[in-house]
């Protein structure tokens, strides 16, 4: 078997741990696996590069901030590798450049175009453990490049879909994908299996387990994923197209404080009112979530909509400057103590009265909905922020996900 296994920054925080994931690796091997490891910079070391590069300049150039952070990856795999060699085992680290992982030339935000398998193939046909630095790219013009934060996950995906892997496992710091963030809620239960779908909207909800673009790639390439913990033997979630028919309506409830309502009062109950209100704000980029429309009286009506809390303010000053102009609306108001709470799962797709029951949750915790919004797979409810809460622990209780 040919296995793909990554490693985060915190299983590999210390000389103690290297040697942990040195050992569990060499343990896969000594199986008869051939078996490649993607990791992470240690600990924080990301976070400490980015501070260093902003103490000498707050405007560092994108590629040099690039060519900066690529470090981190490839001290832990140099590491990794003298780990391995000092208990025994021949193996070699690589770097995106060695190994020719292409990207395009987006610093700081690259996407993976092509990988060589060639190279990797080689060092595993002579019985190498062979050690890729996470995160990292070369662009066609032989810059280095990231993925953005978190993006070792992905380089993981995209190996295993190049070398055609019989595993990709994901570790890091938790025992897998949980029905809810165990931190809040307490009955909170790690899943078995769940969807690609399913976990796409978990991590763009904030619930952070994966990076969002493995998850399109393991979805594209059908890599069936494995997240479990570098701390113990669990068995972890399994991430893959289908999961049991016999599951769950819902797979789990996602809480997100990282949102802002603004309301646009007033406006004239025309055609292209709301065309001109979200192109000012597609054209500065600015990424609108939930949107609500009021029924027009007196020919007025009022678009209420959600954006990212960080840019409330900026949406904010581009909506202001064309009140009076191309808006023509009475006023513009701007909410940041609001929350988003959703249910998602496969299940939904087939079974009426999910929504409902994500309403009656709320109802019987008294919190108030303010917006509604819902997908095939996905029922979302903005409420004020103090609730949020009490929202997340009554919703997974109306969906009996605390249970086994
Ligand atoms: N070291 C990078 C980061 O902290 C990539 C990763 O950890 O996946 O974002
Ligand atoms: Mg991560």
């Amino acid at each position: 078997m040919l296995i793909v296994k990554k490693f985060g920054g915190t299983s590999v925080a210390d000389k103690e741990r290297i040697f942990h994931v040195a050992e569990r690796c060499i343990e896969e091997y000594r199986k008869g696996n051939q078996v490649v490891v993607v990791l992470s910079a240690m600990g924080k070391l990301t976070d400490e590069l980015i501070a260093m590069a902003k103490d000498i300049n707050p405007n560092p150039s994108k590629r040099e901030m690039d060519m900066l952070l690529t470090t981190g990856e490839q001290t832990s795999v140099s590491l990794m590798a003298m780990a391995m060699d000092a208990l025994g085992v021949a193996a070699v680290s690589l770097n995106a450049f060695q190994v020719a992982m292409h990207t395009t030339s987006d610093y700081s935000n690259a996407r993976l175009l092509k990988i060589d398998a060639e190279r990797i193939r080689m060092e595993l046909d002579q019985r190498k453990i062979v050690i890729i630095t996470g995160f990292q790219g070369v662009d066609r013009n032989d810059n280095y490049t990231t993925l953005g934060r978190g993006g070792s996950d992905t380089t993981a995906v995209a190996l295993a879909a190049a070398l055609r892997a019989d595993a990709c496992e994901i570790y890091t710091d938790v025992d897998g994908v949980y029905t809810a963030d165990p931190r809040v809620v307490k009955t909170a239960r790690k899943l078995d299996e769940i969807t690609y779908d399913e976990m796409l909207e978990l991590a763009s909800l904030g619930a952070g387990v994966l990076h969002n673009r493995c998850v399109e790639l393991a979805k594209k390439y059908g890599v069936q994923i494995v997240v479990r913990s570098s701390l113990n033997n669990h068995e972890g979630t399994i991430v893959k197209e289908n999961v049991d028919m016999e599951k769950m309506l819902v797979s789990g409830v996602a809480g997100d404080k990282n949102a802002a309502r603004i309301a646009v009062v007033g406006l004239e109950d025309q055609p292209g009112v709301a065309f001109k209100l979200f192109n000012h704000l597609a054209n500065h980029n600015i990424n609108v979530d939930v949107i609500l429309q009021s029924v027009g009286r007196d020919g007025t009506k009022d678009i209420s909509f959600t954006v990212d809390r960080e840019v409330a303010d900026e949406a904010m000053e581009i909506l202001e400057r064309h009140r009076k102009t191309s808006l023509k609306c009475q006023s513009i108001n701007l909410d940041k103590s609001i929350a988003k709470v959703s249910v998602v799962g496969a299940g939904m797709v087939s079974n009426a009265g999910v929504a409902a029951r994500m309403f009656e949750a709320m109802y019987d915790a008294n919190v108030n909905i303010r917006m509604i919004s819902t997908s095939e797979i996905k029922v979302t409810v903005i409420i004020d922020e103090k609730n949020l809460e009490r929202a997340m622990n009554a919703a997974h209780e109306a969906f009996n996900l605390g249970a086994k």
